[in-house]
């Protein structure tokens, strides 16, 4: 099966990961009713869907940190505005693959960009150059 390679902007991803994470929460807390003649594991369940509960909370409460520090821009694309969160990422609307970097233009989208060893080495190499 072929990978399709479709990037999703990030806020949009963590978006869905807390999401998932509520789902997964009330789905324990489902099971906690449904075992509620065992008592020790009705409890079990509740207290691990509770904590799923409370950490997508957090992870809400870290996207709304996350999307003050994101750049607003226009996408190039499809001319919506969207946010960047580091130096790659994608068009939350038309899924474009966006760069604030002038050297990674033209490049193949990749989520190594963001990493600090591929800064490192991208500093290593421009002093190579000069
Ligand atoms: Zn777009």
């Amino acid at each position: 099966m072929a990978q399709q390679l479709v990037y999703s902007s990030k806020i949009n991803k963590i978006r869905s990961f807390a999401l998932i994470q509520i789902f997964i929460g009330f789905a324990f807390m489902y099971g906690g009713i449904l075992t509620k003649k065992i008592e020790w594991l009705m409890v079990t369940f509740f207290i691990i869907g509770v904590l799923f509960v409370i950490f997508s909370c957090v992870v809400y409460f870290w996207i709304g940190l996350l999307s003050t520090k994101a750049v607003p821009i226009i996408c190039p694309n499809c001319e919506n505005p969207t946010k960047m969160l580091g130096r790659v990422d994608a068009c939350m609307h038309c899924k474009e693959p966006l760069t604030l970097d002038k050297d990674l233009e033209g490049k193949e989208f990749d989520e190594k960009y963001n990493t600090r060893k591929y800064r490192k080495e991208a500093k290593a190499n421009t002093k190579n150059n000069e």
